[in-house]
């Protein structure tokens, strides 16, 4: 039987993965004041940061129903259930990690000083801690397995597509009630599922004996979301998360190591600069942008947006925007603008201010309405901060991706323009 603890594991966050949650291209040499935000923050952690890590193995699975059961705890997720079928999954390995208190409190302090940068960094240096304890566990749990002629699935947790994160509070449960007693006053779950210290993740690996079944499907090979270097085990290259709509940062001309120049100027329009690089803008009007004209000249868009969460592991998550512009003759006003999630989006409730304050956060995000009242392309003087992160939590943030919106739905109309002047023909909706 399985059990790790681990009080005082060694952190080594390797530099890539920290980039990657600090949102940089890959490619990208942090320098200058990057340099000094990013190496501040691991240097306080190495300093102050008490991680941890517990993990136990459970032997009592049920699977009946579509519900997947361990040690009489039923879960709601369909996906895991499946998952542990598809592999003929006969035991399981409860984790949990923190990279501990004092982290997310060193992040609040600094913001309360006024420091966003530093914070900003140090909460993405505590998630990328998170990440490298559940990749140490899952090396300690992938070299037991291996010892015992068996397999690790992929870890999965609440909160994740198909699985509710009120589950967060059974597994926590099954968790601290069974033995670990080394997580004693070390976390707490609230009502809402939210895991306080929140640098923290709780999770669970299937573990399968059926060693041909786990090799030959390719989506219960854990080893592709899993950056351990050297891992003997490993049955398959890692890949790191696929790029995100959030990615714009390594396009966007101020962003870090875009030398902060913001003159792209647009081939669409003598004048016409836009904070996006057009590659960028060219792909989202096609990929997420519906336009639809009506006789009276006014235009209703529809784009979807697809991010992550900055926190709790990086959910993904859905919101769809709506705006409504007057004709041409009245500049194009901005008439009416909506932004809430995506029909099924589960992502945007693993927010921090979700978790926190749902109902504040959701009429935050349904009230701003930047620029209502304009014309859209007053979107190209708009001064906005750079805040590129996935989460909706606070304003700069929503209305970077407001920016991001009004910007995609401006560069598609002064296409159509274009078009319609180079004599195509209009296809009228309503
Ligand atoms: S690389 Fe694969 S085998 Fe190694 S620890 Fe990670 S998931 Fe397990």
């Amino acid at each position: 039987m399985l059990e790790l603890v681990e009080t005082n594991p060694r952190v080594n966050v390797q530099e890539s993965e920290y980039q990657r949650l600090l949102g940089l291209p890959e490619n990208y040499s942090m320098r200058g004041r990057t340099r000094e935000l990013a190496d501040a923050a691991r240097r306080w952690y190495a300093e102050n940061g008490r991680p941890w890590f517990y993990a136990r193995q459970v032997n009592a699975l049920k699977l009946a129903d579509g519900q997947l059961s361990v040690e009489g705890t039923g879960f709601s997720s369909k996906q895991l259930h499946d998952q542990f079928i598809a592999a003929r999954a006969d035991s399981a390995v409860l984790v949990a990690v923190s990279a501990g208190r004092e982290c997310e409190e060193h992040a609040r302090q600094l913001w309360r000083e006024s420091k966003p940068d530093e914070y900003f960094f140090m909460e993405m240096f505590g998630s990328a801690v998170v990440e490298h304890l559940v990749t140490v566990a899952s090396g300690h749990i992938c070299g037991w397995a291996d010892q015992n002629g068996a397999a690790a699935l992929p870890h999965y947790s609440p909160g994740y597509s198909g699985w509710d994160i009120s589950d967060q509070i059974k597994l926590w449960n099954l968790l601290h009630g069974n033995g670990a007693r080394h997580l004693e006053g070390n976390l707490e779950v609230m009502e809402t599922g939210m895991l306080r210290p929140k640098k923290s993740l709780l999770t669970l690996l299937g573990v399968t004996r059926d060693l041909e079944r786990a090799r030959s499907l390719a989506k219960l090979i854990p080893c592709e979301n899993c950056s351990l270097p050297g891992c003997q085990y490993r049955r398959t290259l890692y890949r790191q998360a696929p790029p995100q709509i959030e990615d714009v940062r390594a396009l966007l001309p101020n962003a870090p190591g875009n030398g902060g120049n913001r003159k792209n100027a647009s081939v669409l329009k003598a004048g016409v600069q836009y904070a996006i690089n057009l590659r960028a803008l060219e792909k989202w009007s096609k990929e997420r942008l519906q336009l639809e004209f009506s006789r009276d000249g006014m235009v209703e868009a529809r784009f979807r947006y697809e991010g992550t969460t900055c926190s709790n592991m990086g959910r993904a998550l859905e919101f769809d925007y709506r705006v409504k512009l007057a004709s041409t003759d009245d500049r194009r006003r901005i008439l009416e603008m909506q932004c809430a999630p995506a029909a099924g989006d589960t992502g945007h409730q693993s927010q921090c201010e979700y978790l926190n304050n749902a109902e504040g956060l959701m009429r935050n995000i349904a009230g701003d309405k930047p620029l209502l009242g304009r014309p859209l392309s007053d979107v190209l003087q708009w001064k906005r901060e750079y805040n590129p992160s996935g989460c909706f939590c606070d304003l700069a943030r929503r209305e970077h991706k407001w920016g991001l919106v009004l910007e995609v739905i401006h560069f598609a109309l002064a296409r159509r323009e274009r078009e319609l002047a180079n004599g195509q023909a209009e296809i009228i909706l309503g």
